[in-house]
């Protein structure tokens, strides 16, 4: 496909308007929105307003006036549609490592007869380390906790599973439906990281949110959702809502009367503000927020929902599987494909291998093109369908090429590493 191809393709594009809601500098195409995503337009000025017209101008009032203490439960319900949840099943706020922690030590309580955790040595570290430090702080003696790595694939005697549905290194996309129902089969539960799904592509955790509630309890019969226990995910990587943006926690309304949040911080009380002595958990999904929100970040997230509020996510997934399939086809057999071949079996990046993927990469940067790099030798290029257009894809994979050609990469201006790679 040339370039013309690209652009026509770009023209007819049902998402193209939504590029100039984000600002993106001149000269750079920015295939890091699986790390952090770009900033929209909006969000400065809805920054503006939460520091100086609330925090400034309503100081103390704001948690009252401006909504600040309900934000976990409010954001939580606008990001609800994004994972296929509803209302009342997603809190918002602190981080994913955090949310890990709540969601995984609440499944331990729900199964107080089991001992293991399935988890996956190659996860995104923070994951496996959650649960290996949770496991060391349950302690040894006879009823020791054990962590399994899910390449064993035995989920008979677990309590609890977690997983992404997205690898972070790869991009292979797990189906979680069956994987979900094969962990019920064995009486664990199951805890979906979302980090590099949500905002990418269709979730259906709950079958509750595409359909609304009606057409849910009809669809519980067998159609297409996950039927998830938990599942956690961050803000700030394909939904665009900034560096340090909170996570989010949603518990299936099943669990919710009886999972127990063991972060039990004085914004899951049921009565925060009576003071009490002893913790008494909230109703509902308000007993899994733990402490004050991040009040200016929860307004960043704020405005990236007023945009995904008018994005049809079907079209997101159509547009993101066009786009990482071009970019493989373009860039053909120059480099060894890592991520899958079959675009439904991928997310929105696309991993390539290369031994001096560092120095690769780094050149690649240097003339525009921004990719990042995971330790040993992959070189990762995410695409996120609401700004990368067809022509991007074109224009990075001929300087891709370019430097691989021409060995631009040896300069060994590119050779030392730099702290965030
Ligand atoms: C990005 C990412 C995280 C991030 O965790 P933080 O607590 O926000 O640092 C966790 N898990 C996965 C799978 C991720 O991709």
């Amino acid at each position: 496909m040339d370039r013309d191809q690209c652009l026509a393709l770009d023209a007819s594009d049902p998402l193209r308007a939504l590029k100039d809601e984000f600002v993106l500098p001149d000269g750079v195409i920015y295939l890091v929105g699986n790390s952090l995503g770009a900033l929209p337009r909006r969000t400065p000025e809805r920054m503006r307003q939460a520091v100086e017209d609330e925090w400034g101008a309503q100081l103390v009032g704001g948690w009252n006036h401006a909504g600040w203490y309900d934000q976990p439960l409010t954001t939580g319900d606008r990001l609800a549609p994004l994972i296929g949840a509803g209302p009342g099943q997603v809190v918002v706020g602190n981080t994913t490592s955090i949310a890990i922690f709540q969601a995984v030590a609440a499944a331990l309580r729900l199964r107080p007869d089991r001992r293991v955790i399935v988890s996956e040595v190659r996860n995104f570290p923070t994951d496996h380390y959650i649960v290996q430090g949770l496991t060391r702080l349950l302690g040894g003696g006879q009823d020791r906790y054990e962590v399994r790595d899910l390449a064993e694939r035995r989920f008979e005697d677990a309590a609890v599973v977690l997983l992404s549905e997205v690898d972070y290194r790869t991009g292979a996309r797990r189906d979680m439906r069956s994987i979900t129902a094969e962990a019920h089969a064995a009486g664990a539960l199951i805890v979906w990281d979302l980090c590099h799904s949500v905002g990418a592509m269709e979730v259906n955790v709950s079958g509750d949110g595409f359909a609304g509630a009606a057409a849910a309890e009809a669809d519980r019969g067998g159609a297409d959702f996950a039927g998830a226990d938990f599942a956690v995910g961050c803000t700030y990587k394909y939904l665009n809502a900034g560096p340090g943006a909170p996570a989010f926690l949603y518990v299936d309304p099943r669990h919710q009367a009886t999972a127990e949040n063991v972060l039990s911080g004085w914004h899951g009380h049921a009565e925060p503000f009576a003071f009490e002595e002893d913790f008494r958990p909230a109703e509902g999904i308000r007993r899994f927020a733990v402490s004050t929100p991040h009040v200016l970040s929860f307004a960043a997230l704020e405005a990236t929902l007023d945009i995904w509020e008018r994005v049809d996510l079907a079209q997101v997934r159509a547009k993101s599987m066009a786009l990482t399939s071009l970019f493989i086809d373009l860039v053909g057999d120059a480099l060894e494909l890592v991520s899958p071949a079959d675009p439904t079996e991928r997310g929105s990046q696309v991993s390539l291998r290369h031994p001096d993927g560092y120095p690769v990469m780094r050149a690649l940067i240097d003339r525009g093109v921004h990719g990042d790099f995971r330790a040993p030798d992959i070189l990762r290029f995410g695409f996120a369908p609401l700004y990368i257009g067809y022509a991007d894809v074109h224009d990075a994979a001929t300087t891709l090429l370019e430097v691989l050609d021409k060995e631009l990469w040896r300069d060994p201006a590119y050779a030392t590493r730099l702290a965030v790679t």
